[in-house]
């Protein structure tokens, strides 16, 4: 027989110190996983469930340096009926590989958690009062807390005895001040439902941020960075020091930057002649604006490989929808430049920034009373490593840093656990 542990059943080997963290970021028919093993932070294996509840869900899952490493993915299709369903088909490939989720090696599960509003402003471990207040936010982000809840509620069943984390998307901004935060609508109103700026996307912006300071050689308490997170989701932060200052999205994930299908900044009242002058409803302009504009509204592409290509043969829509987008870029690189009064170094992260060199090009062109300059044969270079692309002359470097939101979640869930560990809380002292 098996004695159960707080790690969960184990049997009588010599006592293992938990070492394993793993990520989980559920989206509404998604959940991406990964397992790292934090001695070394390498990553185990990582996996994607795709389209749950349809009959075409697909999980791959890839095992990486341990377990089945070097083996190549490994697919199952047909119908994955919920997230529990998911979850249990994610933990049955990890233990093909040996990386069962009940071993006494894993220490911790990571949760990326959307929006964690303003009370949460660092890593939590999700009590029932912390699951509380993640479902009180449903409302500013009805779109991403109710799948992440499920994805937490999901893995606490699998391993009860466990703690779980919750890495908030938001945590990263909580450090803007009022200034930024607020929008300047009637105080009372805003405070009653909570509408201010919120930020998203602060894992990546706190990774990168600190990346960046690290490729400059210097401590992120001594570094002004703009990060542009330019992925299908679109954002800009201005970071201080280490410390957010000011980020492009607010209450929800629509505002700032044109994205890969949201329109980023507008005029409020486009809202309100939609609906009185189009006869739209509340839902069909949401739609429009977070599924049907951005690049795919401008040129019904969103993916920037393909926008490229479009303009390379000479499509007008795609060049248009291009300048859009670099247009509102400059804007706010200009904006957080006065926002920062110094800036250090401008970092390029997520798909299209880490990989779309004529982005990067066109965003920083005619940049240099600013300081800024891209050096065309470092931009060329493609490379999965942190690397700047400013020439030596440039006063501002420019940085490509390849962002790691998992790694992000498992440092910070990992290092909660570890800290917590001495006091002996009741569910991780070993
Ligand atoms: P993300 O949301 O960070 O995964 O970024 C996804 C987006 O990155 C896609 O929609 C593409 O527009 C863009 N992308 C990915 N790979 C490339 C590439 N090689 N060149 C240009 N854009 C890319």
């Amino acid at each position: 027989m098996t004695t159960p542990t707080p790690y969960g059943n184990e049997s009588t080997a010599a006592p293992v110190e938990p070492h394993r963290v793993l990520v989980l970021n559920s989206g509404s028919s998604s959940v991406k996983y990964q397992l790292l093993d934090m001695r070394d932070r390498s990553r185990l294996a990582s996996g994607l469930v795709e389209r749950i509840g349809e009959e075409t869900s697909r999980l791959v899952h890839t095992p990486l340096t341990g377990g089945g490493g070097g083996a190549g993915p490994r697919e199952r299709t047909g119908r994955i009926a919920d997230h529990d369903a998911a979850l249990k088909a994610a933990a049955e490939e990890l233990a093909a590989d040996g990386l069962g989720l009940d071993s006494p090696e894993l220490a911790a599960i990571g949760h990326r958690v959307v929006h964690g509003g303003l009370k949460f402003s660092a890593p939590t471990v999700i009590t029932d009062e912390v699951l509380k207040e993640i479902e009180r936010l449903v409302p500013v982000a009805p779109l991403h807390n109710p799948a992440n809840i499920t994805g937490i509620r999901t893995a606490q069943a699998l391993r009860p005895d466990l703690p779980q984390v919750a890495v908030f998307d938001t945590a990263f901004h909580t450090t803007m001040p009022e200034s930024a935060a607020r929008y300047a609508i009637d105080v009372e109103t805003a405070d009653a439902h909570r509408i201010r700026r919120y930020g998203f996307h602060g894992t990546s912006h706190a990774y990168v941020s600190r990346k960046t300071a690290e490729l400059l050689g210097k401590a992120p308490e001594d570094v002004n960075v703009i990060v542009l997170h330019l992925g299908n989701g679109a954002s800009a932060s201005a970071v201080a020091g280490g410390r957010c200052v000011e980020t492009s999205m607010g209450l929800t994930p629509l505002e700032g930057l044109v994205m890969g299908t949201r329109s980023g900044d507008i005029d409020p009242a486009v809202v309100f002649h939609l609906k009185r002058v189009a006869g739209m409803s509340t839902d069909e302009v949401d739609v429009l604006l977070n599924k049907r504009s951005g690049l795919v509204g401008l040129c019904g592409d969103n993916d920037m490989r393909e926008i490229r290509r479009r303009i390379e043969e000479g499509d007008e829509q795609a060049a248009l929808a291009f300048d859009i987008y670099i247009h509102r870029l400059k804007k706010y690189i200009g904006a957080y430049a006065a926002v920062l009064g110094r800036v250090d170094a401008v970092a390029f992260t997520a798909g299209v920034g880490e990989n779309s060199a004529p982005v990067r090009e066109a965003a920083i062109a005619g940049l240099e009373e600013f300081g800024l300059a891209v050096d065309a044969g470092l931009n060329a270079v493609r490379s999965g490593e942190p690397r700047l692309i400013s020439p030596e002359y440039a006063r501002v470097a420019v940085a490509v840093v390849p962002t790691d939101e998992e790694l992000e979640i498992a440092d910070q869930a990992f290092a909660l656990v570890e800290s917590l560990r001495p006091q002996g809380l009741g569910q991780v002292d070993n």
